[in-house]
């Protein structure tokens, strides 16, 4: 672990990443046109500090653009920030410091950490989303969508933030209905926000998930169920005020049975939906307005929890069951949400098990109208039948089968007019506005005449000012600023107001990776040319936590600009990979629950707290400060190298498996490189090159041919653990295998084929552990392709991928004798392993059968393996 035994000190590894970045490895066209590839991460946040899923994250996706790269591709490789965010502002809050200037630093020395990796990233193209430059585009990208009406504003109760005084996105909130970053227990209230219109592009969405084949099926149902299509039909129930007499409006239910509508025996609507406070009968008022303060308090996980109690209240209305003319009567209950569908629901009890619980408890009729198929209609169930069936009770519909009669009943609503068939999402709409400072500017302004008045393009960006007092309560600091605030209105030049909410940060990462593909534009956001060259990305590299909103929100994006002529595909990512975690070895003691830096665990096999002497329980958790357990980056490249922390974090698992830190396996890999350092050496000293050397003939020595077998052999197996699966961990083993034959064979192999295999070696390494390749590259000769080093010719990562020899890998071979009618015509070199099967064709395809049988095929082949063929015409 000392410094001398490293290898390839630290400035040599950072003399080759300045030259990289001179070179421009990246999408400048090596020779010719090579075919575009677009290699991308998920980019960070710029916390300050790089951790090692980042390192994981982005380790994958360069290899991947380095051997796409080696294919003759030009690869498109970019990094950027995703700038915006609460941490800045918070940061702001607590040490004064201004958000700009913190995130700048924390890009810089981010930067400059990642350059330490070795990424082939290509920094001209570097973005940042809290730039003017940038965000003019977001800015402009937004009032696209609200020319489209495909942004609009709205009333709406929102998840409030009592401790960062914010408002939160539906999704900002955990399964206990607490904040994502305070912690905090979330309140509703109602604000006037910001929301586009993502609900518009639900079934496209939806409809274009099959196509996504080149994603993990999970990330694809897991986008589905978010979305939550479901095919029914809207009902809709004439209404009895509580004074008895006929509601002119009617109320509706989406149901996905409407099979089951004779068995609907009450109506529950949300506890604050519009109708009922006119609903409520006077003496049900006490304990309405006593419910809906109750339900008030709670989260929208807390209401819809499974398995706590269906509580709700009467409202002393009824309706009519528009199939069976019954009189229902009409609840609240909080497990209904205003904002879900038409916030009323029918009860079924009988065939849904929450309306079975909810009956049960408040003494609500049972009506069963579904039977199994083949049961007896008597025999009452006792429980909700959940499934399709039978139809009972259920007059004209009698008999029919549920699918039947999903489809009877709702043409009968059509032509009645009580309802009609209907899709229903749980997709809503996507909630932008933050009321923070540290986001993108929303670019409008209210006027008192003329109502939301865009921002004129040529007046973007709307700039964030500078000057701004934090004081982390109440208010958005923007709206603090009367200088910023007040404007005149672009229209009417009357008085008038800014926005002074800002956009929701995944408005900026649900674009990024268009704008790099023409990242100094200053006339569009990109240009159709540019973008439709590069895209759709052909590997997205990130992680699993991202599945659900910033790809369904970057797909939303892509679709809407698709319908405004802005690009010309419908799918931004092709193919995505979502790595697994890292996991550090992570000791905690069972009693306190405390946890212990592995640094203060004294004995690793028998692991006690050394404060108390209690056993520590010992597991692998996903890296964090919280549990002591994450391990740096920068001191395991300060130790190793950086090439080494590359090849570990490759060859510990495969990219989407989670990934057990361990230093025994860091020193493993360490060791690997090592040797193949050595090897190397050997070879100079024994006055070996890159230089290609004619190949000696077939007959040459028996080391030769096993080396070639063993150099081919790896070239085809890496090849195909790159293809598809991006299988690293398969490919290192691969290396490793091959190094070992070398280690052997070198020696008594001639100088062509001993050239040949370190050749294929290094260009089969160069992308793992790209400075001790192209070192080791350098060392033996390197300018073997005649590219002067002034062009960057000479440079490994320049080089072309090795392209396998299926004749090396032949085994053995033996003279087979081919006859014809018995009589024997000629004699062919074949595999001396080679089946019955794989004989008959080599002799059938062979010149001598060309000749001799004239085109006709053999009336019949006679094999005798290992000797002959005799071919019968
Ligand atoms: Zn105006």
């Amino acid at each position: 672990m000392s410094d001398p035994s490293r290898y390839l000190p630290q400035a040599i590894e950072e003399r080759w990443q300045r030259r990289w970045r001179e070179l421009d490895l990246d999408d400048t066209p090596q020779e010719g046109e090579g075919e575009p590839c677009y290699a991308l991460s998920m980019f960070p946040y710029p916390s300050g500090s790089l951790h090692m899923g980042h390192v994981r994250n982005y380790v994958i996706t360069d290899v991947y653009a380095r051997v796409q790269r080696m294919r003759g591709r030009r690869v498109l490789h970019p990094m950027g920030w995703d700038a915006f965010g609460l941490p800045a502002e918070n940061a702001a809050i607590e040490r004064g410091v201004n958000p700009a200037d913190w995130t700048e630093q924390n890009i810089e020395q981010m930067r400059g950490q990642l350059q330490r990796l070795g990424l082939s990233i290509d920094w001209k193209r570097e973005i940042a989303t809290c730039h003017p430059d940038y965000y003019r585009w977001t800015q402009w990208l937004f009032l696209q969508f609200l020319e489209a009406g495909l942004a609009y504003q709205k009333e709406a109760s929102v998840n409030w933030d009592p401790i960062d005084q914010t408002v939160l996105a539906n999704e900002q909130v955990d399964g206990e209905g607490r904040s994502w970053r305070s912690g905090a227990k979330v309140e509703k209230r109602l604000l006037r926000q910001w929301f586009l219109r993502i609900t518009a592009y639900a079934d496209a969405l939806v409809d274009d998930l099959p196509s996504l084949t080149g994603w993990p099926e999970r990330v694809r149902t897991m986008q589905a169920n978010w979305i939550g299509r479901s095919e029914g039909a809207e009902l809709r129930f004439s209404v009895v005020g509580p004074d008895g007499t006929a509601r002119a409006e009617p109320i509706s239910v989406f149901t996905t049975r409407p099979d089951t509508i004779y068995g609907a025996t009450y109506l529950v609507l949300a506890p604050d939906h519009p109708l009922v406070e006119s609903l409520t009968s006077p003496d049900q008022a006490l304990a309405v307005a006593a419910f809906c303060d109750l339900v008030s308090g709670q989260s929208e996980q807390d209401r819809t929890a499974e398995d706590r109690p269906k509580r709700g209240v009467p409202l002393g209305s009824h309706v009519i069951n528009p199939a069976s003319g019954a009189t229902i009567p009409l609840w609240i209950a909080d497990y209904v949400l205003a904002d879900y569908g038409t916030g009323a629901v029918m009860g079924v009890p009988a065939h849904d098990q929450r309306d079975f619980l909810f009956a049960r408890r408040h003494e609500l009729p049972v009506r069963q109208v579904i039977i199994p198929e083949g049961s007896d209609p008597q025999a009452y169930l006792g429980e909700a039948w959940t499934e399709a069936g039978v139809l009972i009770h259920s007059d004209r519909f009698n008999g029919l089968t549920s699918a039947a009669a999903r489809q009877a009943i709702t043409a009968a609503a059509t032509a009645e007019g009580w309802g009609q068939a209907r899709r229903q999402y749980r997709l809503r709409d996507w909630l932008i506005s933050r009321q923070r400072y540290w986001g993108c500017p929303i670019p409008v302004v209210h006027c008192p005449s003329c109502g939301v008045v865009p921002v004129p393009p040529d007046q973007l960006p709307v700039e964030l000012p500078r000057d701004v007092a934090f004081s982390g309560k109440g208010a958005s600091p923007l709206a603090q600023l009367e200088d910023w605030v007040n404007v005149p209105c672009p229209k009417c030049q009357g008085a008038a107001r800014r926005e002074t909410d800002t956009m929701d940060t995944f408005m900026c990462s649900s674009w990024y990776y268009l704008r790099y593909s023409d990242p100094h534009c200053t006339t569009l956001p990109f240009r159709r040319a540019a973008v439709d060259q590069w895209l759709p990305v052909d590997q997205y590299v990130g992680g699993i936590e991202h599945a659900i909103l910033h790809l369904l929100y970057s797909r939303f994006f892509t679709k809407v600009l698709r319908d405004r002529g802005l690009l010309g595909f419908s799918e931004p990512f092709e193919r995505l990979l979502t790595q697994g975690m890292v996991q550090g070895i992570t000791y905690r003691n069972p009693h306190s629950g405390r946890y212990v830096a592995p640094a203060d665990v004294s004995d690793p096999n028998d692991p006690r707290d050394p404060q108390t002497g209690e056993l520590l329980e010992v597991s692998y958790d996903k890296m964090s400060k919280s549990k002591y357990n994450g391990v740096d980056p920068a001191k395991v490249i300060d130790t190793y190298g950086a090439d080494t922390a590359r090849m570990f974090i490759l060859f510990k698992a495969p990219p989407e498996k989670d990934l057990e830190w361990d230093d025994a396996d860091v020193e493993g890999q360490f060791r690997f490189l090592q040797r193949l350092w050595r090897l190397v050496e050997s070879c100079v000293q024994r006055g070996l090159t890159l230089a290609p050397l004619p190949l000696p003939a077939p007959a040459s020595s028996e080391a030769d041919r096993e080396l070639r077998r063993a150099v081919h052999g790896a070239i085809t197996a890496v090849q195909a653990d790159l293809e598809g699966n991006l299988q690293f961990n398969t490919a290192i083993s691969e290396l490793m295998k091959l190094s070992n034959a070398m280690a052997g064979l070198l020696e008594a192999a001639s100088p062509a084929v001993a050239q040949e295999a370190l050749r294929s070696l290094l260009l089969l390494l160069a992308p793992f552990a790209p400075h001790l390749a192209e070192e080791l590259w350098l060392k033996l000769g390197a300018d073997g392709d005649g590219g002067g080093d002034s062009d960057g010719g000479g440079s490994i990562h320049r080089q072309r991928w090795p392209v396998a020899d299926p004749t090396a890998l032949v085994r053995e071979t033996i003279p087979l004798v081919i006859q014809v009618k018995g009589k024997v015509r000629g004699s062919l070199d074949v595999p001396a392993d080679a089946d019955s099967a794989t004989l008959e064709r080599l002799a059938l395809a062979s010149d001598i059968a060309q000749k001799w049988l004239a085109g006709q095929p053999p009336r019949r082949v006679i094999v005798v393996p290992g000797k002959l063929v005799n071919l019968v015409p």
